[in-house]
């Protein structure tokens, strides 16, 4: 039996190749006609069903070529995974996560928490062109110290206690 089942394997071209079934087969591999339909939907078996759980490039190309093969079947499994859109969704992020939003401490004295900002480039008025804006959480009292704009960078926090 195993022997009849031999002969009817046609060899053809060269080892590589022969058919079995209706289908031929490269070194025992299912040879997908040129059938763009087709090559893609094999691709997606491979990769979209929820047992294969969108595979990576690599591991999907691997699972297809070890049954398939066409000529640049690595090629497609690429573009297809690259276009792919619920891998593109679910790409992994090389950043760290955003940590949860921490609110600031609510402040229960005044000028135990206090903000403050610029507003520079203002039109020089005595010698002054910037506005330190220093606002106390709790009572939300402002102070505003005129100051150069040249100082802003090096501004001490001895000039806040001063007020
Ligand atoms: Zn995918």
């Amino acid at each position: 039996m195993e022997k009849m089942k031999q002969a009817e394997v046609k060899m053809l071209r060269d080892e590589e190749w022969r058919e079995e079934d209706g289908l031929m087969l490269k070194e025992g591999k299912v040879y997908v006609p040129k059938d763009e339909a087709l090559r893609v939907e094999i691709i997606r078996l491979y990769h979209d069903t929820p047992m294969e759980g969108h595979g990576k490039q690599w591991k999907t190309a691997e699972i297809v070529t070890r049954n398939f093969w066409w000529p640049g079947v690595t090629r497609e499994v690429k573009r297809y995974v690259e276009g792919c859109d619920t891998c593109q969704r679910n790409k992994n992020h090389t950043q760290q996560p955003a940590g949860k939003l921490m609110p600031n401490s609510i402040p229960d004295k005044a000028w135990t928490h206090i903000l403050a900002d610029f507003i520079p480039k203002l039109p020089l008025a005595q010698e002054y062109d910037s506005i330190l804006v220093v606002v106390d959480q709790f009572t939300k009292m402002a102070y505003f110290v005129c100051q150069k704009c040249q100082l802003q960078a090096r501004i001490k926090p001895t000039a806040l206690y001063q007020r």
